[in-house]
Formats: C-alpha cells, sequence, structure tokens
C-alpha cells in the first residue's frame, strides 16, 4: 500500500492501487475495466479518502464480483482490506476498526470486512456466506410490480453496461432511476420497452416481465411493446408536423379511427398532458413553433395517445428551464393516477419531488433500491449516501 490510512480512511492512492490489482485478477485490464477506471477517477477527482466500506462498495461495483458466490474478484477484496488492517494494526485498536468498518448497520456491504475476521473459522466450509452482499436483496414494494427487471446483464460488444440488475416497478407509481453519469441509467430504461434491440453490438441476458408476461423473447411483438411502453426523450422531439397530426400520428399507426374518434384521442391526449388550453385555438401549427417545455408536453401527449401502460421519461426535463420543468413534474404526479412511470433523472431533488420509489445506481450495478424517502433520508448504502449528499458524482 502506498500511504498509510488515517481513520479507518482509504485514500484516493490506495483505492486506485485496489482498484488496478483488481482490474488485473483475470489477466490483462479490459476497455470496459479501462472505462469504469476513468469514471472511478472522474467521480471522486476532488475525493481525498473514503471509508472502508464506502471503498468495498466502489471496488465492488468495479468488479465483476458476484453477489451470489465468492468470486476470484471478491476474495481479492477482502483480502486487500486484510493487509490494509494489518498495515494499520500497529496503531490502531483492532476492535476500533472492525466497529468503524461495520458501521450502524450490520447488513451494509462492509459485512464482507466484518465477516472476513468474524467467519475465519468457517469460511472454507461455506466461502459464499462471505461473498459481497447483494445490497438490493430487498426489492420491496408496497403493490403490485407491473413491470420487473430480473438479473439483467447487458454488454455493448465486449464491454459490460449493466451488471446482474434486478428490480421491480411499481404499479401507478413513480420510480427513479439516479446515478453519475455514464452509470447505465438510459441503458437500463431502454432495455424496459426494447430500444436497446436497435444497437447492433447490445447483447442481453435476463428478464424483463410487463404484466406478468417476458418481453425479452425472440418472438416478442416488439411495435406492441413499444405502444404498451412509451418513452419520452431528453430533447423534445417534436415532428415537423402539426401540432394536431403530431398526436395523432402514432394512433394512426396502431389504429384505423374515425376522423371523430381521433378529434377526441387527441384533445384528450392534449389534456392529460396539460397543455390542451395552450394550443387548442391552434392545433394545425407546426409542432416544432411551440416551445421547449410546451413541445416535450406535446411529446408527452403523443407518448399518451396510444394508451401505453408505463411512460419512460429519459431526463425529460433537462433542455428545460424551471418553470417548463415544475409543469412537467406536476405532470407526472397527474399521470402516474393512469400509468406507471420510470424516470431517469440527474437532478436529485427532481427524483425527491416526483417519484415514490428510487434505485441508485453505479458503475452499471443497482446499488440500493427502496422507498425514495428512504434512499434520501436513511439509505442503507454509504455509497448511497454520499451520492444523494452530492459528496460524489
Ligand atoms: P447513464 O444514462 O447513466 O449516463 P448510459 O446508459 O448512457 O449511462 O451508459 C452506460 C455505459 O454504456 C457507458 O459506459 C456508455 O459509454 C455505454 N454506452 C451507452 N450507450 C452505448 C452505445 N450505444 N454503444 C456503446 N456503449 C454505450
Amino acid at each position: 500500500m502506498t500511504k498509510k490510512t488515517e481513520n479507518n480512511t482509504v485514500s484516493m492512492d490506495q483505492l486506485k492501487e485496489m482498484a488496478e490489482r483488481l482490474t488485473l485478477v483475470d489477466g490483462e485490464k479490459d476497455n470496459a475495466e479501462e472505462q469504469r477506471m476513468a469514471a472511478l477517477e472522474k467521480a471522486f477527482e476532488n475525493t481525498e479518502s473514503l471509508s472502508h466500506a464506502e471503498a468495498i462498495s466502489v471496488l465492488t461495483s468495479l468488479s465483476g464480483a458476484d453477489a451470489e458466490k465468492s468470486t476470484e474478484e471478491s476474495l481479492l477484496i477482502k483480502s486487500m482490506f486484510d493487509e490494509l488492517k494489518e498495515h494499520d494494526a500497529g496503531d490502531q485498536n483492532p476492535d476500533e476498526l472492525d466497529e468503524a468498518i461495520e458501521g450502524e448497520d450490520g447488513e451494509t456491504s462492509a459485512n464482507i470486512e466484518a465477516d472476513a475476521e468474524d467467519d475465519a473459522e468457517e469460511d472454507s466450509e461455506d466461502e459464499s456466506k462471505d461473498a459481497i452482499p447483494d445490497s438490493t436483496a430487498q426489492l420491496d414494494i408496497d403493490g403490485d410490480a407491473h413491470m420487473w427487471i430480473r438479473d439483467l446483464d447487458l454488454h455493448y460488444g465486449s464491454a459490460q453496461a449493466i451488471y446482474n440488475v434486478s428490480i421491480p416497478f411499481q404499479r401507478n407509481a413513480v420510480t427513479a432511476l439516479i446515478g453519475p453519469s455514464g452509470c447505465g441509467k438510459s441503458t437500463l430504461l431502454r432495455c424496459l420497452n426494447r430500444m436497446n434491440d436497435l444497437i447492433p453490438i447490445c447483447k442481453i441476458d435476463g428478464s424483463i416481465e410487463l404484466d406478468g408476461e417476458e418481453i425479452m423473447g425472440r418472438g416478442a411483438d416488439l411495435v406492441t411493446i413499444r405502444r404498451r411502453v412509451g418513452m419520452v426523450f431528453q430533447k423534445p422531439n417534436p415532428f415537423p408536423k402539426s401540432i394536431y397530426d403530431n398526436v395523432g400520428y402514432g394512433v394512426r399507426l396502431h389504429y384505423t379511427p374515425s376522423r371523430r374518434e381521433l378529434d377526441r384521442i387527441v384533445e384528450q391526449s392534449l389534456k392529460r398532458a396539460a397543455i390542451w388550453e395552450e394550443v387548442n385555438d391552434r392545433l394545425h401549427e407546426l409542432g416544432t413553433s411551440l416551445s421547449g417545455g410546451q413541445q416535450q408536453r406535446l411529446c408527452i401527449a403523443r407518448t399518451i395517445a396510444v394508451e401505453p401502460e408505463v411512460i419512460l421519461m429519459d431526463e425529460p426535463c433537462s433542455a428545460l428551464d424551471p418553470i417548463a420543468t415544475a409543469k412537467i413534474e406536476e405532470l407526472i404526479l397527474e399521470l402516474k393516477k393512469h400509468f406507471t412511470v420510470v424516470i431517469v433523472t440527474h437532478s436529485m431533488s427532481q427524483a425527491q419531488r416526483v417519484s415514490d420509489y428510487t434505485g441508485f445506481m453505479y458503475l452499471g450495478r443497482l446499488i440500493e433500491f427502496d422507498k425514495t424517502a428512504k434512499i434520501f433520508g436513511d439509505p442503507k448504502e454509504e455509497l448511497t449516501a454520499r451520492y444523494v449528499s452530492g459528496r460524489f458524482g
């Protein structure tokens, strides 16, 4: 180890050295590992040190360590922390160190460290016990899950972007996905309506259920899936058509409504998207002539018009001013009465304002999933606590 730890912390030099050792465990450092190292350096560029528990979480995310079993990587993480403890033992009372590592909550990822000590004799019999804990083992929701992602792994070419993610999406609730840039939020969101199928190098393993029905199978009808699971993008993208035709477009694609039916659907969709009052006297003007916030609500109306069940929103307010953002947030709270909403947001205040559940992702893993109030008020994982308090990312 290069530098000595102080107060049971790991310096950034030490963390980088550990991360380097970890990436070399299976031979050479591959592209994905290099990318993750760069992301790690960026995320912590203004940080001097991390607690042991945080460092373990980071290393776990960085590695291919599996929550289910003792992999070579998870064992290396443990042995590196053993080394660190031995190194520090001269100056510190080992009991104090253990306490600090374990933290207040014995269920945190720091467990692997405590387990390493406590279960030393039992290790040889039951190695899986020492595995990196699965912080998202508790995926409880109050109501029924409209969609479920289970054990999802995703690769872009040889680079793995999502690691073994499972997450339920409660019906008629808003679930927010948060985490630093590049952690896989949008990738995960796009899986929910199989938009990633449009990316040739993308390979997905795992299961996604929509109302109990598997949608990942080869025979799945993608047109129907994308109608049932609609998407609103970061940048409003109305078609160069009239406001009316923007909303009617998808409806005509899926059904053959009469003019009167279509009039009714367009009006109702614009009303539900809270933009009817602003455009009802100019339905035949171009959608692109509207302001940014109006364009986004028009796109929401277009998504609603085909009667989806789930609406995916990928940072829907990031191109909007605060007033337009407030309107969309108000709308999201209204929309969840009729739809299930999944939103990717980089704004933690937005996640708190609009969502019922939050999943915190980091380096392709779901670190923690819980009710939003719990994630922001009393998260289980230290890494989550650091992120939601703005200490990295
Ligand atoms: P986030 O939404 O959290 O910013 P993304 O899902 O966009 O993260 O990206 C996750 C990882 O996948 C990143 O390393 C990114 O470079 C990679 N990635 C995203 N889209 C593609 C793509 N189309 N082809 C290759 N790699 C991609």
